[in-house]
């Protein structure tokens, strides 16, 4: 993309928010402090070779991080790869629960984990500051769970981790599950059962061409209504409202009120039009879309400032920082306006989910 064609950021845009040219508010921001990972899920990884992508040091995203949300950003979830499994993470959150938004109120701050170091992590990172984790479990079964992560035992250890950061009080717990047909759509029911016995929120995910082998096809998503449809003959559902007009989740309840799922359809019945989120990579790229062709290297800007590694003083600070802003605020300009699952010509992007930060 050539910046000169693109418009000035506004010195203040009115209502101090950041938004994009299709009108949409990005608030929230996704980073992956790294594209290593302790589990190789089958549907998410082939299974050879590891990271690929390099990683900042952790005062580098610090700077980047503050750099958005200087220019509106309040909500920043921390994922990866695995992001438990990077060295300065407690650190990092303290560093973040200081930041401030642009009126002054802490950031909304989450981290997305497989939670296989939750038991020994969730109450420091609570102690630190963070205020929920999302952890992706595929399956309610042991057996079925580690065929799909492939690693032995995982299934005890991410059950404790749930319950250590219920105990820190990392909540409300939201649980991601992604459906395969034929891999874990018989989980559907259990989890259902499993969100009321363990107060956790079971959010299920469509499953999007976004990894790293080839193996969605429109037949492998389990969509929304089926989901419902499978629970609701067990358990009857009502739907809840949602939250805020950007929610990605539909939500429901059981009809006697405990307990709640989520289902988020990015392939059936897709919400792009209310998208809220950018990406920064592990290796500071920008992403405008999970579906995008192209990443936006704001870390080579970064880098590219003379004497990059020596001290300055505030004003070359103040001077670099401004350049970088207007740097994201014009990328968010050419955030695209949908993606293209499912039709004719759709190019799978440059990246799978464990590169780009899910
Ligand atoms: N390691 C962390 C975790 O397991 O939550 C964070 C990274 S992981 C890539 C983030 C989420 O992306 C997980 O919930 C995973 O199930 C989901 N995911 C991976 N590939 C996906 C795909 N093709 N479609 C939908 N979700 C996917």
């Amino acid at each position: 993309m050539s910046t000169a064609s693109l418009p000035v950021r506004p010195a203040l845009a009115p209502n101090r928010c950041l938004t994009d040219s299709h009108g949409r508010v990005i608030h929230d921001l996704r980073v992956s402090i790294t594209d290593r990972c302790n589990y190789k899920c089958v549907y998410c990884r082939s299974g050879e070779g590891d990271e690929r992508y390099s990683e900042l040091s952790i005062a580098e995203y610090l700077r980047l991080i503050g750099l958005f949300v200087s220019l509106g950003i309040t909500k920043v979830r921390l994922t990866g790869g695995e992001p438990l499994l990077r060295r300065g993470l407690i650190e990092m959150v303290q560093e973040l629960s200081r930041m401030r938004t642009l009126d002054g109120s802490p950031l909304d701050l989450a981290i997305t984990t497989n939670g296989h170091l939750l038991p020994s992590l969730a109450a420091p990172l609570k102690a630190a500051g963070l205020h929920r984790v999302t952890v992706s479990m595929d399956a309610v079964e042991a057996e079925v769970f580690e065929k799909i992560t492939r690693v032995p035992g995982s299934y005890k250890t991410v059950l404790a981790g749930v319950r250590a950061a219920r105990e820190a009080g990392l909540t409300p717990i939201k649980i991601n599950c992604v459906l395969l047909r034929g891999f874990n759509d018989h989980q559907i029911e259990g989890f259902a059962r499993f969100a009321r016995e363990e107060n956790v929120v079971v959010r299920f995910i469509e499953f999007m061409p976004l990894e790293e082998g080839r193996l969605w096809s429109p037949e492998i998503v389990v969509p929304l209504t089926e989901v419902v449809e499978r629970i609701s003959k067990v358990l009857p559902l009502v739907a809840l409202p949602a939250h805020d007009a950007g929610e990605t989740a539909r939500r429901y309840t059981f009809a006697d009120g405990i307990g709640e799922i989520g289902v988020i359809a990015p392939v059936s019945q897709a919400f792009c039009g209310a998208c809220s989120r950018v990406r920064l990579t592990s290796d500071g790229k920008i992403r405008t879309c999970l579906f995008s062709q192209m990443d936006h290297d704001l870390y080579r800007r970064l880098r590219s400032f003379s004497g990059a590694n020596e001290p300055r003083d505030r004003d070359e600070l103040e001077a670099e920082d401004e350049e970088l802003r207007n740097y994201i605020w014009q990328t968010i300009q050419g955030k695209e306006a949908r993606h293209h699952i499912g039709e004719p010509g759709f190019l799978k992007p440059s990246r799978s989910m464990v590169h780009i930060g899910g």
